[in-house]
């Protein structure tokens, strides 16, 4: 589905067809009515200095402050297209309902506390028109972040790049711009367990990084805590390793081997000193150790399970609420 395809020729239609805008922002907006304006604001000015056209969709995730007003109010004023979802359906969501409406030749995904520097716009711009097909930004240092923050990110994406298909690049941000067939291939997948930074990788693409420092949030405070974090990590690592549910197999054959050597060392113990008094501890441990690894393995299924679940449920992954832009009034 490109709807860059020109339709065939024919002379006789009257109405020019509605130019497509050269660029989309996509921007994900959950209680944000303290930046968004700010953001926008800033967006267009670089814009204009960018490129011919372009368009600023504001897809605001169930907030429950004025996000979605001053969004509105924003379409008065400049290329806005604003989405209301029915509920907070989480940032990846929100991003393809984004990207799902954009129409132009390439994609800007931005955040909305403008915590990624606008002055990297031209750079994405200058290695697309060099050929590459994404161009993303990772972060250069994580120094602002307290050391369990950073220990965690990096044990996650260690686990998270055991045995995957596609290397994840840590520190990745969602800020980057992509080709419109990029985006194509992206909304074509119908995944509702979604992992976006998992995803990027994955649909292949000629890709570029480029190193940015972050700045400090304009207004209120991160929507991902440690709850947050951990539920999109759960996310990730579901929907891009299978290595959890194998490596039952090789602690099961670990576990009984030593069991086997075990027992023959009891069976030769008894025959050469004769029947010694059991010790009870010894059996309290290993049979609470194998209980433990038993519900883990079970667990580990489970979170599995549950997303097969949910991919079979076939529910969409978001549903928008409204659609306002100024054009289609
Ligand atoms: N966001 C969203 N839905 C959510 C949580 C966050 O759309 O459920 C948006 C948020 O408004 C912001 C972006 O995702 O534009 C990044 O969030 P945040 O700045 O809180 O994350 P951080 O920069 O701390 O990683
Ligand atoms: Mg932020």
């Amino acid at each position: 589905m490109n709807r860059h395809v020109k339709p065939p020729s024919t002379a006789h239609v009257l109405p020019a067809p509605q130019s497509l805008p050269d660029l989309s922002f996509v921007i994900a907006a959950y209680n944000e009515a303290g930046n968004i304006s700010k953001t926008v604001e800033r967006v267009d000015t670089q814009a204009r200095k960018l490129v011919g056209s372009f368009e600023i969709i504001i897809v605001d995730d169930g907030s429950t402050d004025g996000t979605y007003a001053e969004s509105k109010a924003l379409a008065e004023r400049y290329p806005v297209r604003a989405l209301r979802l029915s509920r907070n359906f989480g940032k990846e969501q929100a991003m393809m309902a984004g990207l799902l409406r954009s129409v132009g030749a390439a994609v800007v995904i931005l955040d909305a506390d403008l915590q990624e520097p606008l002055c990297h716009l031209e750079t994405m711009l200058k290695h697309r028109a060099e050929g590459f097909e994404m161009v993303y930004t990772v972060r250069a240092q994580r120094r602002d972040e307290t050391w369990s923050k950073r220990a965690f990110t990096r044990a996650f994406y260690a686990m998270l790049n055991i045995g995957s298909e596609t290397a994840i690049p840590a520190n990745a941000r969602d800020f980057r711009l992509m080709d419109r067939r990029v985006v194509n291939a992206l909304c074509a997948l119908p995944e509702r367990n979604r992992f976006m930074k998992g995803l990027y990788g994955w649909v292949g693409f000629r890709s570029k990084a480029i190193p940015i420092d972050l700045e400090q949030r304009e207004d209120g405070i991160s929507k991902f805590g440690f709850r947050g974090l951990f539920k999109l990590g759960l996310t990730g690592l579901t929907a891009f390793t299978a290595w959890p549910l194998r490596i039952w197999t090789s602690i099961g054959i670990s576990i009984a081997a030593c069991s086997i050597l075990y027992g023959l060392w009891i069976a030769l113990r008894t025959l050469v000193f004769g029947i010694a008094v059991p010790g009870w501890s010894t059996l309290v441990v290993a049979i609470t150790l194998l209980g433990g690894v038993q519900l883990i393995s079970i667990g580990v299924l489970g979170e599995y399970l549950s997303r097969v679940f949910t991919e079979v449920k076939g529910r969409p992954g978001f549903i928008v609420a409204e659609d306002h832009s100024i054009k289609s009034e």
